[in-house]
């Protein structure tokens, strides 16, 4: 018999939140059809056109104590789908040789897993009747696999988000390869840098000095080497080398831009970078020493995008919150390992905005397949991880002080 959770689950994974043309508002339809079902209030908020953010809320009997927030995005990344075995947006339940139930879908990881289990929790804990001290927030929130933006960026400068007084952020990480569960409370932050060169020009048979590409050089090769470090150090950590990426800051150049044609010396050259610098330095120093090779060499510096604090969750585990949150992982049996996240997610809004967060999925044994093809979950550990949910939600709404 297939539990009425995982029908529940398979509905949501089949609505089709795909870049780049994600259907949010069938996906807002389903979120507030579950809101009515499980008898909570629910809000629409739209501070970008087109780009619904559904929250759920199941009201605690002291409003006036700050709210327990569960983040979860509702988009997903495209699908090579002539790669998968079953149909990316099917959510087929598959029987496997070892009796375990799979669910196969586009998002079955990243993170309608999560979203799934906020909702079941609710109706768990709404069903039984218990009601909490604080106020819990399940937000569904658009776009973070295209930089969050218009979703939860946009969403933490609204009066509706700060209406909501959060206290707490429980929000997104990942399954567990093994039996360890990784939480993460840091995250590097994003630098998008755009150098621009320009030089004397002249014939390609000259010796032409100060050219655009004599100036960027210098910057590339400075860059090349921090990522050198990185990857020397990085590689000291052997097997667990994928653990350990966040403690180093990763450089890539993905685009380099100029000339005209073969014989001519460009006037101009661009290199962009992808910069992910690490909490363990200070981002502020980082840009300085940007900023100061840019001057240097006498390159144009501008950032496309960049984080401006180090995001970080830093509680003490004498918290309030933390004694919740680490009581509900120990009777979960949950063996929770911190770690800084090697991407980044929504989470860094929130923090940004003076609210703590900590991203966790509890479930086990999983091969990692968010954005790969044949994404897809194990049943028993869906179902085992809605229980955590639940144990969890019910220990940080009932924290009475912080
Ligand atoms: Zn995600």
């Amino acid at each position: 018999m297939e539990p009425e959770s995982v029908k529940r689950f398979r509905e949501y994974l089949r609505i089709k939140t795909v870049h780049p043309k994600p259907e949010y508002w069938e996906c807002a339809d389903f979120l507030v059809a579950q809101a009515k079902e499980i008898g909570v209030e629910h809000q629409i908020i739209e501070p970008v056109k087109g780009k619904p953010i559904v929250v759920l809320k199941l009201a605690g009997s002291d409003p006036s104590l700050k709210s327990i927030l569960l983040n979860s995005h509702t988009d997903v990344v495209p699908v090579y789908e002539e790669k998968w075995n079953y149909p990316p947006f099917g959510a087929e339940r598959v029987l496997m040789d070892n009796g375990e139930y799979h669910i196969y879908a586009r998002g079955a990881q990243d993170m309608k897993v999560t979203g799934s289990c906020y909702l079941e929790a609710l109706r768990e804990i709404k069903a039984s009747g218990k009601q909490l001290l604080r106020n819990v927030y399940a937000m569904f929130v658009p776009d973070e696999e295209i930089g969050g933006e218009d979703g939860m960026g946009a969403f933490v400068k609204t009066q509706e988000f700060k209406d909501m007084n959060g206290g707490f952020d429980i929000d997104e990480g990942g399954p567990s390869p093994n039996t360890t569960t990784y939480s993460f409370s840091e995250e590097r932050t994003l630098c998008w840098v755009k150098f621009t060169a320009r030089g004397n020009t002249g014939h390609g048979s000259q010796f032409i000095e100060a050219t655009a590409i004599e100036k960027i050089l210098p910057v590339i090769y400075k860059l090349m080497e921090i990522r050198d470090e990185s990857v020397a150090e990085l590689s000291k950590f052997g097997e667990a080398k994928a653990l350990q990426q966040g403690h180093f800051t990763s450089v890539n150049l993905t685009k380099l831009e100029g000339g005209k044609q073969a014989n001519v010396v460009p006037a101009e050259y661009v290199a962009t970078f992808d910069i992910r610098i690490t909490p363990d330095v200070d981002c502020h120093e980082f840009y300085t020493m940007l900023e100061n090779l840019a001057k240097e060499n006498d390159v144009e510096l501008e950032y496309i995008k960049r984080g401006l604090v180090n995001v970080i969750t830093d509680l003490p585990d004498t918290d309030p919150f933390m004694i919740a949150f680490n009581d509900a992982c120990k009777r979960q049996g949950i063996n929770r390992v911190p770690m800084i996240m090697p991407g980044i997610t929504d989470a860094r809004y929130i923090r940004e905005a003076g609210i703590p967060a900590i991203g966790i999925n509890p479930m086990f044994n999983h091969k990692l397949l968010a954005h790969d093809h044949d994404e897809h979950i194990i049943e028993s550990e869906y179902l085992r991880a809605i229980k955590f949910y639940v144990d969890m939600i019910e220990s940080m709404g009932s924290v009475s002080s912080s």
